[in-house]
C-alpha cells in the first residue's frame, strides 16, 4: 500500500518497521463534551485505514489516546483545561465528566462500527510515563522553567516547523500563539504545567504539583505502547501546524531519532459548505442523525464517499441521499445472496483486483465504491457475488447483509399540500402557523425537517 505522508509531502510504500507488523497511533477524544460528526469523520478514517491495511494482509497494532486532562481551551498552552472548564459548570468533577463522555464516545463509535483499537489508553492513568518524558527532555536541555511550567525549547530543534512547513522566522509573537514574555520563542510550549491550588487535575513533579501539557501525553503514550519508532500516525488536518509539530519535537528530541515514520491527515467535514460550529447548531452529533431517522451507518457510507484528503460537506439532503443508497446497496447484496446462478470468476477476479488497487492507492476508497457498486449491479445475480461483497464490507463496514427498507417513502397528498401551506406560512414570516401545522402533520405520523434547501418530509 502506498500512502501520502504529510512529513515528506510524498506517497510512499507502507513497509512495517519491524517487516511484520504496521504500528499505528491515532490522537483520541478530549472527553469533555460530546464528539460530533467532524470528529467522527477523523475516526472513521482511522477504521477505515486500519480495515485497510488487515484486508490488504497488513498485521497492524492500533492505538488511540482518550484525553482526560491538560487539553487547554487554546492549543497554545493558554486558557483553561477543557476538563476543568466542563467540570466548573456542571458541579462534577473532571473524572466524572471524563467517565461519562468516554461512554458516550465508545457508544457513538459502536453505532459506526468503528472497531476500537487494540489499545485505548487514559492521558490520567499515563503520568509517569509522560514525567519520564519531560525530565528527561529538561535535563538534556531541550526544556527550560518559567513561573508557569516547563517549555520546549524550539531552538535546540532544528527540524521543528518541517512537518507544517512552518515559517517560525516570519512568525509575530501574538499572532498564532498568544504572548507569555517568558517564553524564550512564541512556538515554545508547555510540556509540564504548574498548578495553581484551586486545580483539581495535579500530580507530584520535581517542580512542585502540575500537569501534562496536551502534547506530550501522545508522545508518551504511543512510545510505551509501540516503541521508540514506529510506522504511522494519524490525525485531523488541525493537528498539523501545533500539536503534531509538537509531538515530532518531543519524540525525537527524547530519544534523538525520528519517532514516527508517516503521518497521515484527514481532511474536515464542513457543515451547509461552512465551518461545523456550536453556536449556530451545526456540530451535530450521532444523536442528531438517529432523531432525524438516519442510521448511523448511513454516515459511514457518506465518509466513504471522499477521499480522506478531501473536505466532506455535510448536508441533510447529502445524508438523505446517503441512506437511499446503502439501503439499494443491502438489497442488492440480498438479490446476490438469494440466487444459485453462477457468476463469471474472471469477473469476480476483476472486480477483487480493482478494490485492492483502489485500497492500495492511498485509501482510494471512492474510487473502490465505483467496484463495489458494478458488482452489485451485475445483472447475473450470483451467491459468489455476495461472498465477494460481504468480503469488501469488512473495509467498508456497512452492515450490507441486514435487511433495510428500499421502498421510496410515499408521502401522502394530504401531508404535501400541508407541508405546503407551512412553508407558505414560513414565507410570510407566520411562525405561529407554521408550528400549527406542524403540530398537526406530526399527529398524523410524519414530521418535517428544515434545511437550507427547502424540507423533508418523512415518516415516524
Ligand atoms: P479533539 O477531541 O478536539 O482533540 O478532536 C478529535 C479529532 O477530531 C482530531 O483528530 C481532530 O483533528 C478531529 N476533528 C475535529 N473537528 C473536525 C472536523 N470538523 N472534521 C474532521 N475532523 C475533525
Ligand atoms: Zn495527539
Amino acid at each position: 500500500m502506498k500512502v501520502y505522508n504529510t512529513l515528506t509531502k510524498n506517497k510512499e510504500e507502507l513497509i512495517p518497521l519491524d517487516n511484520k507488523t504496521i504500528r499505528m497511533y491515532s490522537c483520541g477524544p478530549t472527553v469533555y463534551s460530546y464528539a460530533h460528526i467532524g470528529n467522527m469523520k477523523a475516526f472513521l478514517f482511522m477504521d477505515f485505514l486500519k480495515r485497510s491495511l488487515n484486508y490488504l494482509g497488513y498485521k497492524v497494532k492500533s492505538v488511540m489516546n482518550i484525553t482526560d486532562v491538560g487539553h487547554l481551551v487554546s492549543d497554545s498552552d493558554e486558557g483553561e483545561d477543557k476538563m476543568l472548564k466542563t467540570a466548573k459548570n456542571s458541579n462534577m468533577t473532571p473524572w466524572d465528566i471524563a467517565s461519562i463522555y468516554t461512554d458516550a464516545f465508545l457508544n457513538d463509535i459502536g453505532k459506526l462500527n468503528i472497531h476500537r483499537p487494540n489499545v485505548l489508553c487514559k492521558a490520567s492513568e499515563h503520568i509517569n510515563e509522560m514525567l519520564d518524558m519531560v525530565n528527561r527532555l529538561y535535563d538534556d536541555g531541550y526544556a527550560y522553567e518559567t513561573s508557569d511550567g516547563i517549555y520546549f525549547d524550539i531552538s535546540k530543534f532544528p527540524d521543528y516547523g518541517k512537518l507544517s512547513n512552518l515559517d517560525l522566522e516570519g512568525q509575530i509573537a501574538g499572532a498564532r500563539v498568544a504572548i507569555n514574555t517568558e517564553k524564550k520563542h512564541p512556538a515554545d510550549f508547555a510540556i509540564w504545567k504548574k498548578a495553581p491550588k484551586e486545580h483539581i487535575m495535579q500530580w507530584e513533579s520535581r517542580w512542585g504539583m502540575g500537569y501534562p501539557g496536551w502534547h506530550i501525553e501522545c508522545s508518551a503514550m504511543s512510545r510505551k505502547y509501540l516503541g521508540d519508532q514506529f510506522d504511522l500516525h494519524t490525525g485531523g488536518v488541525d493537528h498539523i501546524p501545533i500539536h503534531h509539530e509538537n509531538e515530532i519535537a518531543q519524540s525525537n528530541a527524547y530519544i534523538k531519532k525520528q519517532a514516527v515514520k508517516c503521518w497521515m491527515h484527514c481532511e474536515f467535514l464542513q457543515v451547509d459548505n461552512g465551518k461545523m460550529s456550536k453556536s449556530i447548531g451545526t456540530a451535530y452529533l450521532v444523536s442528531d442523525l438517529e432523531k432525524k431517522g438516519f442510521e448511523p451507518l448511513a454516515f459511514r457510507y457518506m465518509c466513504l464517499n471522499a477521499h480522506y484528503s478531501k473536505k466532506l460537506n455535510f448536508t441533510w439532503e447529502g445524508i438523505e441521499a446517503a441512506q437511499k443508497s446503502l439501503n439499494r446497496l443491502s438489497n442488492l447484496v440480498a438479490a446476490h445472496k438469494d440466487s444459485d446462478a453462477e457468476a463469471d470468476s474472471d469477473l469476480i477476479e476483476t472486480y477483487k483486483n480493482e478494490f485492492r488497487n483502489a485500497l492500495e492507492d492511498d485509501l482510494n476508497i471512492p474510487l473502490a465504491m465505483g467496484t463495489v457498486w458494478n458488482a452489485a449491479r451485475s445483472s447475473v445475480k450470483s451467491f459468489r457475488i455476495y461472498q465477494l461483497l460481504m468480503d469488501f464490507d469488512k473495509v467498508l463496514g456497512l452492515n450490507l447483509d441486514i435487511k433495510r427498507n428500499e421502498a421510496e417513502e410515499e408521502i401522502p397528498e394530504e401531508i404535501s399540500l400541508l407541508a405546503q401551506q407551512r412553508l407558505q406560512a414560513r414565507k410570510n414570516k407566520d411562525w405561529k402557523k407554521s408550528d400549527e401545522l406542524r403540530d398537526t402533520i406530526k399527529s398524523l405520523g410524519y414530521f418535517i425537517n428544515d434545511t437550507p434547501s427547502g424540507q423533508i418530509i418523512k415518516k415516524g
